[in-house]
């Protein structure tokens, strides 16, 4: 299909993009790596009137594209690829389990265009860094057209299928997550797919700190690809606390994903059943591998996985 023509703009600072964005309104619609805007063009499912292409913002002047770190959180730019993501010592070591997420996007062509900023914007329910940046609640910093910055959970930050809580005019400009290198807590993402790189049918993100005598103190659950936005699954959160995480607290949490997750997304990928029974096993998946991070004693595998 061919586009509908549309103005571009190049703006060389945040400040210029989001001013155009003011200017023109709902028509107007910003390009980071353009993985799921141009797609979408293509198929003639947006058709922007204005394109603002954030790639020619200045670098060094004023950079969206970073990763720095404090005391106790990594701040990532909006406009990192996931290769970047990937490949960053620093999210690396603080952060695994985003690293472990940016490297099950897709092929290496995507991943070294496509960014995170413009992944959670997109909101895709099937997106893969969805799940782990409400699990480790991670922070969402946006700026408006006044340059007014606010921040906002990630929690809150996903409204609807690929509807956020930016407002018009707003951009984000920083994803600052929590460093995860504590003693005793591990995280990991693991995702069900059909073929290598492809989206996720369900996606598990979990977080686990024990305590000194190796019981549980904290597990987070979150499911992408299961609802139109990620799923906390508050039950497992609940259940856990003080509890030891054997295999058969694994088990019992697996179930209780089966029961929250209800009913979930079905489409031409996978049935509503399919995807509450693969929420199951990846949420066993994921705490097992969390824990074992963690440092809990060997869980063992059972044979459904
Ligand atoms: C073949 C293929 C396979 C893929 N497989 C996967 C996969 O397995 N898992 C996965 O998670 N994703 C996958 N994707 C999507 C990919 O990760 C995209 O890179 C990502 O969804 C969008 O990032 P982008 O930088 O390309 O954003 P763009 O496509 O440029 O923009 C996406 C949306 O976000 C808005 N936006 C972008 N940046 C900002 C900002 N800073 N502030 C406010 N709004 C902004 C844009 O206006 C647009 O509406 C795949 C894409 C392709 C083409």
């Amino acid at each position: 299909m061919m586009n509908k023509p549309f103005e571009y703009f190049a703006p060389k600072s945040a400040g210029e993009a989001v001013s155009l964005l003011k200017k023109h309104g709902s028509s107007a619609r910003l390009l980071a790596g353009g993985q799921s805007l141009v797609p979408l063009m293509n198929l003639g499912l947006a058709a922007p009137r204005q394109i603002i292409d954030l790639t020619r913002i200045k670098k060094k002047k004023d950079p969206l594209s970073y990763v720095t770190a404090n005391n106790d959180s990594l701040m990532i730019g909006s406009m990192t690829t996931h290769s970047e993501v990937e490949r960053s010592r620093l999210i690396r070591k603080h952060c695994l389990i985003l690293s472990e997420t940016a490297a099950t996007i897709a092929d290496v062509q995507v991943r070294n265009r496509g960014t995170i900023g413009g992944s959670v914007c997109h909101a895709d329910p099937a997106g893969d860094y969805l799940a782990p940046l409400v699990a480790i609640d991670a922070e969402f910093r946006a700026i408006n057209s006044r340059m007014k910055g606010r921040t906002i959970s990630a929690d809150k930050f996903f409204r609807d299928m690929f509807t956020t809580a930016l407002k018009q005019d707003e951009l984000l400009t920083e994803i600052r997550v929590p460093r995860q290198n504590r003693p005793r807590r591990g995280s990991a993402y693991v995702k069900h797919k059909y073929v290598e790189g492809g989206f996720a049918i369900v996606g598990a993100a979990a977080v686990v700190s024990l305590n000194k005598d190796g019981s549980c103190d904290r597990v987070s659950v979150v499911l992408s690809g299961v609802r139109a936005t990620p799923l906390r699954l508050g039950e497992i959160e609940k259940r856990f606390h003080g509890k030891s995480l054997d295999e058969r607290a694994i088990e019992e949490a697996g179930q209780l994903a089966y029961e929250e997750v209800r009913e979930p997304l079905s489409d031409i990928h996978a049935t509503s059943d399919y995807r509450r029974e693969m929420s199951r096993i990846y949420t066993k998946r994921a705490i097992r591998l969390a824990a074992a991070r963690a440092g809990a004693r060997e869980t063992k595998k059972t044979e459904e996985g």
